[in-house]
């Protein structure tokens, strides 16, 4: 049992919210105790083996973008940056089914990037008519000048009022906002939308630019409790949180699964709001700051991977269109295994979700060598599909609206986690920094 004089702050999760949580309190001067529920750290963002292949995969492909302050900070602190491969700029391959293909290049002159960097991509793309161009370009100034106001719209109604094209909403947009925010141009928060293109998309320097971890993403956090124990904090896994306790509006500490009491006037909570809503007392839940958690959607998130008999082309990644796959990796490249493994992503698959592995796996194959013509005559010789229901929240302009901010109304108790209001689509960048707000509001 552990002594309540060891540490300043407790912490629920060891999510990656929950990691830049623990790091920030130990950098404003707080020992933290990190309570996770699981034997993993990690949590949505980890790897295990593939008990066929024996590759390591991930629950799902993570991809990561210059403009990742807040999470880069936290892979640095561990020493993990050697594990991310990141692109100089911006690089993205666009495959067909018809097998035509294109490539969106953000490069600037003389090394200057960002948004010119951008822009000048643009207007290489081939596949977009001269008009949808001119579209393209006056929407991405009139974004640079803060010209924009996004209001309560959803990215489809905020599109269409800047006079993108349905062209321009089909092949640019849709990919980039399924990427970054798991929901359809229909549902997602306009506002939101916004800030990942100014801060992104059209970023200075080399905020675009991709990062994909060289190795699976359980083996990038795995540093992490050796780094905390190092500075005096403790982890406690395989034993969750079974109730937050609360007594007249303040926080006193936290019930563990096994029956342990951990004592504390501050605690951070970085788990999902469902999670969240179990553990609160019933009489706080009466809360309207706790009430909406209710209300929170989530949005599904399919990954696959296909191991072919067959090298793939030499390509990192992928977007595809006009296919169920929206993205493809080249894992065998990044992760140096000699077989030729691909991994695809499927955001916002709620309406792939419900059809089986087995037939997923066969389209998508049949997407691959469609796209490929390379690979027209590759055979799969081991699959993996795996369904997340509930991958990240769905952050439409309703949602956006009652995203709670990290200080909750009872005293010393703050919340974390990608889902609460930084802004930002719940991304690992958005978990990292609300992490980073809940220490500081400490
Ligand atoms: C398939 C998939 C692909 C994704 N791709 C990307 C991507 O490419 N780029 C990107 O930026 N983001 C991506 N994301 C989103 C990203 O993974 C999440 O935004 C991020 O990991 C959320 O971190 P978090 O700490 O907020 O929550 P979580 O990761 O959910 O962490 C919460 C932790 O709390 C623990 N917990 C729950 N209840 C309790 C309790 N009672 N007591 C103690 N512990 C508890 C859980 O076990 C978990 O470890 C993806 C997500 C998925 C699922």
């Amino acid at each position: 049992m552990t002594s309540k004089n060891t540490f300043d702050v407790i912490i629920l999760g060891a999510g990656i919210s929950g990691l830049s949580a623990a790091m920030h309190c130990i950098k404003l001067g707080k020992t933290p105790i990190l309570v996770e529920s699981t034997g993993n750290i990690g949590g949505r963002a980890r790897s295990f083996e593939d008990r066929v292949s024996g590759d390591i995969i991930d629950n799902g492909q993570h991809v990561m973008m210059g403009c990742y302050a807040s999470f880069l900070e936290l892979i640095q602190e561990m020493g993990m940056m050697h594990a991310m491969q990141k692109q100089k700029y911006l690089s993205i391959p666009f495959h067909f089914m018809n097998g035509e293909k294109d490539i969106l290049l953000a490069k600037g002159i003389a090394g200057f990037n960002g948004p010119l960097g951008m822009a000048l991509g643009m207007l290489r793309l081939r596949f977009i008519q001269f008009a949808d161009k001119k579209s393209l370009l006056l929407f991405a100034l009139r974004l640079q000048l803060g010209m924009c106001r996004p209001g309560s719209m959803t990215a489809k109604e905020f599109l269409l009022s800047e006079k993108q094209t349905d062209t321009l909403i089909e092949l640019i947009w849709t990919p980039v906002i399924l990427a970054t925010m798991n929901g359809k141009p229909d549902e997602v928060s306009a506002k939101v939308f916004v800030t990942v293109l100014r801060l992104a998309f059209f970023g200075s320097g080399d905020a675009s630019s991709l990062y994909i971890p060289k190795c699976g993403l359980s083996e990038l956090f795995e540093p992490f409790e050796a780094w905390l124990n190092s500075h005096g904090g403790i982890m406690l896994r395989s034993n969750g949180v079974s109730s937050i306790l609360i007594e007249h509006g303040i926080a006193k500490g936290v019930a563990l699964a096994d029956g342990t009491v951990l004592s504390s006037a501050r605690i951070i909570s970085a788990i999902p709001p469902h999670a969240l809503q179990k553990i609160i007392p019933h009489e706080i839940q009466q809360y309207e700051y706790f009430s909406e958690l209710g209300q929170i959607g989530y949005s599904p998130i399919i990954s696959l991977y296909l191991w072919f008999d067959k090298a793939f082309p030499e390509i990192e990644l992928s977007a595809i269109m006009h296919a169920n796959t929206q993205w493809i990796f080249k894992k065998s490249t990044m992760m140096k295994t000699a077989k030729s493994l691909l991994a695809l992503t499927i955001s916002a698959g709620d309406d792939i979700i419900g059809i089986s592995t087995e037939d997923i796996a066969q389209q998508c194959a049949d997407e691959v060598r469609n796209c490929f013509p390379e690979m027209q005559d590759a055979q799969v010789i081991h699959w993996k599909v795996i369904k997340e229901k509930s991958a990240t929240v769905l952050i439409d302009p309703e949602t956006e609206d009652i995203r709670p901010k990290q200080q909750s109304p009872i005293d010393g108790l703050i919340l974390a986690g990608d889902w609460t209001n930084t802004g930002l689509p719940a991304t690992l960048e958005g978990a990292a920094l609300s992490g980073k707000i809940a220490a500081s509001l400490l």
